[in-house]
């Protein structure tokens, strides 16, 4: 087995070589999603609430971030809360609404788990599984993920460095899934003025360190609606293979993250100035080039 030096704090020398490593793969990952690339070159735009709350308001807002040009709905039937008192999401009648969404829309889904035990259901239901920032370094619930069949979003931690993050990527392509897309969401800085500090020099970095696809979640990684657009757009220039955005059909009801969730008139918005960008810098938003609007 190859060695390799790692001086990074923690991790020790001469561990094998990595399997997120480019060194390993030297062409970049791409993963299909029905026929949706994450990683080959266009961006991929997921959307939708940070929560499913009802039929009527993932529905609504599916709707209307299809029809805006997102590629994947998001939304979360289990939610890691910081406190016990709030909203934990609808579990399992949750899945089915994105289910039915999906079939509205056809628009895949992304829903996270946070359990083993759900693991195979949220599976089943999913076409690709969100580990969230709580959970990077949740090693049984990555280790499950190594054996899922569908793909990993896996979220920074919110106090990891970049090479923790990578390895603990590496518990899942260790055991046998390399259907991962990394998440940069922010990191816990001493700064307050944003909910994180939305580390966008992780992306280069983590693209020059792994052949996985980067994506970036500009609503957790600042916490502030009228920061979201501006950070997404960075985010595109920065090299992302994608963005995840909140949106919420009247974000001011919201059970969870009203206050960074774009009005789906803003997603709209940040959807043709994104254009703009990616077009700068010779890519494409994916829907625009494969499924005119
Ligand atoms: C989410 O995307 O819904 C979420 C909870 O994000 P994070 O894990 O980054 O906090
Ligand atoms: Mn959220």
């Amino acid at each position: 087995m190859k060695l390799k030096k790692d001086d990074s704090e923690g991790i020790p020398n001469d561990l094998p070589s990595n399997l997120v490593d480019r060194d390993n793969t030297k062409v970049d990952t791409v993963i299909n999603v029905n026929g949706i690339n994450i990683g080959g070159g266009d961006i991929v735009v997921i959307a939708g609430p940070c929560a499913v709350e009802s039929r009527d308001q993932l529905l609504d807002t599916a709707r209307q971030v299809s029809g805006y040009g997102a590629n994947f709905l998001r939304g979360g039937a289990f939610k890691p809360r910081t406190s016990p008192y709030s909203f934990q999401g609808l579990g399992e009648e949750g899945l089915q609404y994105l289910s039915e969404a999906r079939e509205l829309t056809g628009l895949p889904i992304v829903t996270e788990v946070m359990d083993t035990r759900e693991m195979e259901m949220v599976c089943d239901y999913t076409d690709i599984i969100q580990i969230g920032s709580r959970n990077m370094h949740n090693f049984p619930l990555l280790k499950e993920a190594g054996k899922c069949r569908k793909p990993i979003l896996f979220k920074r931690g919110l106090m990891a460095t970049i090479d923790e993050y990578l390895m603990a990527a590496e518990y899942i392509l260790k055991g046998g899934n390399d259907q991962v897309i990394l998440c940069e969401r922010g990191i816990r800085t001493f700064e307050t003025s944003t909910r994180n500090t939305l580390d966008l020099s992780a992306v280069p970095v983590l693209k020059q360190k792994t052949h996985l696809p980067v994506i970036v979640d500009p609503s957790h990684g600042t916490g502030h609606r009228w920061l979201v657009p501006i950070m997404a757009k960075a985010a595109v220039v920065v090299g992302a293979d994608g963005i995840m955005v909140e949106v919420h059909n009247h974000p001011e009801e919201a059970l969870s993250d009203g206050m960074q969730s774009l009005y789906p008139e803003g997603f709209a918005q940040m959807m043709k100035e994104m254009e703009i960008l990616a077009h700068a810098i010779g890519k494409e938003i994916f829907h625009l080039k494969h499924q005119p609007a």
